[in-house]
């Protein structure tokens, strides 16, 4: 079970195994097993194992994967298997990332299909919404969002609903320098916990981790994680570095 809030490290295309094993050995020195907070990294798949490795003697630390794919196995060359990934040792699987999205034309129908797959190989699908500065500027954000978890949630199971965890990452802030304020960030996480509660009630709603991601840095984690509804944090380039990651997991 996670303690929050959740402190996640989504490395994206960056640290293979060897900067990944040096990574850990400089952070792990810095940041002793952790009570009160779950930290999660998403690496690369290649460089999976070695985190893995590097991690196992801390319970307080998650790995998980960056995709997978909507289908359990066969032919698909290159992608990555949801229960390949549970067999490594991945509790948790990001989907529908922006990146993803955006880069890589991934629908939601698509991230429908994955949380599924995630949730029948019993790993948490950490599920990432959030609207494109047109969107905003239209005044659509919070309907992008919705439709987004509804369709992330539309195969789910009510309890598998109420275990899943959700990252609101306007696609506008990611990698950019410019992030939410804790006000906006406050505000859809709200609307997020209100399309929760309308489908597995308030209660399990509440204990549904939602996080925020998009250029947060170890000078804004601790304002961002302290804003009402903010369950945690998604860090993409400010864990590349273990000194700036470990202030942001101290925060
Ligand atoms: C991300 O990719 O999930 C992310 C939030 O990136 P960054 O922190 O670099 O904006």
């Amino acid at each position: 079970m996670h303690l929050k809030p959740i402190i996640a490290a989504n490395w994206k295309m960056n640290h293979g195994p060897t900067d990944a094993r040096a990574f850990l050995q400089r952070f792990l020195a810095q940041a002793p097993r952790q009570h009160d907070r779950t930290l999660v990294f998403f690496p690369s798949a290649l460089t999976f194992s070695a985190v893995m490795e590097s991690v196992r003697e801390r319970p307080d630390i998650w790995v998980g994967v960056q995709n997978v794919y909507s289908e359990a196995q066969g032919a698909y060359t290159g992608e990555n298997s949801v229960l390949m990934a549970r067999d490594a040792g991945a509790r948790v699987a990001l989907i529908g990332h922006s990146e993803r999205r955006h880069v890589f034309g991934e629908t939601d129908a698509a991230t429908t299909k994955k949380c599924a797959l995630v949730s029948q190989a019993r790993l948490v699908p950490m599920l990432c919404v959030g609207e494109t500065l047109a969107e905003r500027e239209a005044g659509a954000t919070a309907a992008v969002v919705e439709r987004q978890l509804t369709a992330g949630i539309a195969e789910l199971e009510d309890p598998s609903v109420a275990t899943m965890m959700l990252a609101y990452e306007p696609v506008w802030a990611i990698g950019t320098g410019r992030t939410a304020t804790p006000d906006d960030a406050s505000d859809i996480h709200g609307v997020l916990r209100r399309a929760l509660a309308a489908r597995i009630g308030e209660k399990a709603a509440a204990g549904v981790p939602i996080l925020y991601g998009g250029s947060v840095n170890r000078g804004n984690a601790a304002t961002l994680l302290a804003a009402p509804e903010v369950d945690g944090l998604l860090v993409g380039g400010a864990s590349l570095d273990p000194d700036a990651w470990s202030s942001i997991v101290r925060s």
